[in-house]
């Protein structure tokens, strides 16, 4: 999942500035569970701009902004109070921000309501806990499943730095490093032979952007 914060409100109505007619554009997965930008957060959102002087024209929460064919059938759906606003205020990842400028076929002002994060996982207690980097060359089969790349404030690749101290983490003292993680894991799992395999550096050619594939 994607995970992001609303902008503060005084930076919102900075870049929605004289508009006054604003369409509201959320997202049904991430930002909904983010709380970001979900139906019950745009209406929240409603009612600040309301009380700022700004008419809210409507809302739409399609199931992934980020999907072309998502987002374009509910800017169809809303053409009319789209276009009668000065303003679409996407409250989505950069994702859905973008997708949303790419798939509008007619000429409207968007503005961003959101910060992204990291891409996350959600723990029981709904933490969310940056757990990968999309680096395009996985490394987990040899760590235990713990991703160094991501989980190390350093992306070492190849065992503890210098500052690794009583098991935590130089950078942050209050976590572990994780490569003592990544130790005790293999070394539970009897693979520790795994950390001879990291032979060649890694290759960041792989993290070259932007990503493009097609399914
Ligand atoms: S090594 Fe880490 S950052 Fe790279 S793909 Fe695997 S989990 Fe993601
Ligand atoms: S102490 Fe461990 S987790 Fe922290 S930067 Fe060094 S290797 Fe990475």
């Amino acid at each position: 999942m994607i995970i992001t914060k609303q902008k503060d409100l005084k930076d919102i109505l900075k870049y929605l500035g004289a508009a006054k007619k604003i369409f509201i554009i959320g997202c049904g997965e991430c930002s909904t569970t983010c709380k970001t930008g979900g139906v019950e957060d745009i209406k929240k959102m409603k009612e600040l701009l309301e009380k700022e002087g700004k008419a809210v024209t409507g809302y739409s929460v399609p199931n992934a902004p980020c999907v072309a064919a998502q987002v374009k059938i509910e800017i169809a759906k809303n053409r009319k109070a789209i276009e009668s606003s000065d303003a679409i205020l996407v409250l989505a990842c950069g994702l859905g921000i973008q997708s949303v400028k790419e798939n509008l076929r007619f000429d409207k002002e968007i503005h961003v309501g959101c910060d992204t994060l990291f891409m996350g996982e959600m723990d029981s207690k709904g933490e969310f806990l940056e757990r990968c980097s999309a680096c395009g060359e996985c490394v987990l089969e040899l760590t235990g499943l713990i991703c160094p790349i991501t989980r190390c404030p350093k992306a070492l690749l190849i065992g503890p730095c210098g500052g690794q101290n009583k098991g935590k983490c130089e950078v942050d003292s209050q976590r572990d490093c994780i490569w003592i993680l990544i130790y005790n894991e293999l070394k539970k799992k009897n693979k520790l032979h795994l950390l001879k395999e990291f032979k060649s550096p890694k290759d960041y050619s792989k993290t070259t952007k932007p990503h493009q594939r097609v399914v």
